[in-house]
């Protein structure tokens, strides 16, 4: 029952209450007095006929008594007279005349008790109010019953009935009861209409409060309650309103400062309560900040794609997703993570976005590619009736990834969510990815050499450490070549310092184009170079050295002045060594049996023995 209905009947049921408390009361005050009044009158009437008969008693017109109780009848509302005698004086003086004896049980209970009894009768459908009062025997006070009767004191002597007609009583009363309760009635409806005044501000201040409450609720903090009254109802009304003010200030200031982190986060509510989108605005930015401090944390950059595919399908319960890495340079699409669904190389899009990149409309773009609203967006899409997200990650204005989510049309509903989320969170990687690119960039470039782009020195150095452990712990052996073009000079000297450049450049292919990808070709200097062959024995050595040689030996250089051919030494070594020197003194083996290739004529491939290093060192 609403508040306002329960203060209507509170005051209509206490109004009543009231109103039929106080009539009853006077009804009942007014036959109290009436009563009282008629009674009173009953005894005085009584006496005075007491004193009437004993006086004609004693001047001896006793035989008139008829006649007096005939006359007292005839008094207006006095409907009954009658007196009679009590066994003494019937003993002394005889039964007296007809009717004087006692009739009604009252009458002869009084006659034997000696005490006064009443009763209300209804005579011809009228009211009838009978006392029977008794005549006591008493030697004292005005009278003394003494000087006639022959009776002790106390004895009962007779006893007089009168009986009043309460009519006209009735018809005063109710003349006097009907404006009472009239100003009883009134009273009530002016006590209700009080009521309901104190009660009006309370009920409009509590509807109002649960007004404001439930749009509070909704994240609404617009409502107001208008003050209804100046007392504490009053205090509430003005409170809760600057509750809401602060309340409406802050969580505007809130939403404007998440405005303003621009494209880090999603800021429209799509009608949804302001306070839970608040809340999930900034779940989402503290889990994206958490987020972003693994991500600056992380090894590499596999580490960083490891981790968003774990946050993609933990985090945000993604089970078809894809990630391609964007080179900046060749701008080339590296999936990082797929998966999709089999065939078509595992892919959700066509192959040929991997070979020509700017068949990824996210890529040409760079912008998100969605769907939901339109089906044929992309036609590069493989997926069938399955809806997609394609979400780009910027790195510097440049599309450096792209976030790929697949999904049924069933769960489509949380595809434009997880697009927002999903950007906050690779726009938090973005700068670190790209951080990481550029040291990985930087790091090939001072790890390769420009002119061929074979590893160089400083990257052997770095690397041949883990190299040669693995080694060791596998129990293989490294093979360690040694190549140096025969000649070399005379390719600077005869045809200049650019026909030089080619030659080496062409050896660099030479060897890249020969070697197996598990091997590895480093410019060791000059126009020497170093081959690492793990897991290689002396033979395998010799015939990949031998390979070398040949195809040099094969290879014509195109120059100005005409083809030029030119051969080339290798010298062998192989890590460990007999005495398990370190990779070092093996590379030392390597260079000797090199040198000796060259003393034994040069277009030649020699494994390094321990005859061509004496214990002096010379050789
Ligand atoms: P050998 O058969 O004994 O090896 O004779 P060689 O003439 O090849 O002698 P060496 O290997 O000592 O010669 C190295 C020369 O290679 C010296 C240097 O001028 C030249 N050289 C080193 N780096 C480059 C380069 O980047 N470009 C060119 N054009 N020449 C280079
Ligand atoms: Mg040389
Ligand atoms: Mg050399």
């Amino acid at each position: 029952m609403t508040l306002r209905k329960k203060s209507f009947w509170f005051t209509a049921v206490v109004s009543f209450v009231l109103i039929v408390i106080f009539s009853v009361l006077t009804i009942q005050s007014f036959n109290y007095f009436s009563m009282g009044t008629i009674r009173e009158q009953g005894r005085m009437a009584a006496e005075m006929l007491r004193i009437t008969l004993t006086e004609q008693m004693r001047t001896g017109v006793i035989e008139e008594r008829e006649m007096l109780l005939k006359r007292m009848r005839t008094i207006p509302g006095l409907v009954d007279v009658r007196v009679m005698r009590g066994e003494p004086v019937i003993h002394q003086f005889g039964p007296g005349k007809n009717g004087e004896q006692a009739r009604l049980d009252m009458e002869k209970r009084v006659l034997a008790t000696g005490k006064w009894e009443e009763s209300l009768i209804a005579v011809d459908d009228a009211p009838v109010y009978r006392i029977t009062i008794p005549y006591i025997a008493s030697s004292t006070g005005t009278l003394n019953c003494m000087q006639c009767h022959d009776v002790p004191e106390g004895a009962v002597n007779g006893a007089v009935t009168l009986g009043f007609s309460l009519e006209e009583m009735e018809k005063s009363e109710a003349l006097a009861i009907v404006p009472i309760v009239l100003l009883l009635i009134v009273f009530g409806l002016a006590l209700g209409y009080f009521l309901k005044r104190l009660l009006k501000p309370v009920v409009a201040t509590a509807e109002s409060l649960r007004g404001v409450v439930v749009q509070a609720e909704k994240g609404d903090f617009s409502g107001r309650i208008t003050a209804a009254s100046s007392d504490e109802i009053g205090e509430i009304a003005t409170q809760t309103n600057n509750l809401m003010d602060t309340l409406e200030q802050s969580m505007g200031k809130i939403s404007a400062s998440i405005s303003s982190l621009g494209d880090r986060t999603s800021t429209s509510n799509n009608g949804q309560n302001l306070l839970t989108h608040t809340v999930h605005v900034v779940d989402e930015m503290v889990g994206a900040a958490r987020f972003k401090q693994a991500v600056e944390d992380d090894l590499d950059l596999d580490e960083i794609y490891a981790r968003i595919r774990r946050v993609m399908g933990e985090h945000f319960e993604l089970t078809s997703f894809s990630f391609y890495s964007i080179d900046g340079e060749t701008e080339g699409l590296k999936p990082q993570f797929v998966e999709g669904v089999e065939g078509e190389a595992g892919l959700w899009c066509d192959p040929e976005i991997l070979v020509s990149p700017q068949a990824c409309r996210a890529k040409r773009t760079a912008g998100c590619v969605s769907s939901i609203n339109n089906p044929q967006i992309c036609s590069r899409f493989c997926g069938g009736e399955q809806k997609h997200v394609c979400i780009p990650m910027m790195l510097s204005g440049r599309v450096g990834g792209i976030l790929q989510v697949v999904m049924s049309e069933d769960d489509v509903q949380r595809l434009p969510d997880i697009e927002q989320t999903a950007s906050i969170y690779l726009n938090e990687a973005a700068p670190v990815i790209e951080a990481r690119q550029l040291m990985q960039s930087l790091k090939d470039t001072a790890m390769r050499d420009p002119m061929t782009g074979l590893y160089n020195r400083r990257f052997l150095e770095d690397y041949i450490e883990v190299l040669a452990a693995n080694t060791i712990r596998q129990k293989s052996t490294l093979g360690v070549l040694m190549v140096d073009v025969d000649f070399f000079k005379q390719v600077n000297d005869n045809y200049g310092h650019d026909v030089g450049d080619q030659v080496i450049k062409g050896l660099a292919e030479l060897l890249k184009n020969t070697i197996r990808t598990s091997d590895l070709a480093i410019r060791f200097g000059g126009e020497e170079f170093m081959v690492l062959l793990p897991d290689t024995d002396a033979d395998g050595c010799m015939l990949l050295a031998e390979r070398i040689r040949k195809e040099m030996e094969g290879t014509q250089f195109a120059t100005p002045q005409g083809s030029l051919k030119k051969t080339l030494s290798v010298g062998i070594a192989l890590f460990p060594g007999e005495k398990s020197e370190g990779f070092w003194a093996t590379v030392k083996f390597a260079d000797i049996a090199l040198y000796q290739a060259k003393e034994q004529g040069r277009n030649r491939t020699l494994m390094f023995e321990s005859s061509m290093w004496d214990e002096g060192g010379e050789y």
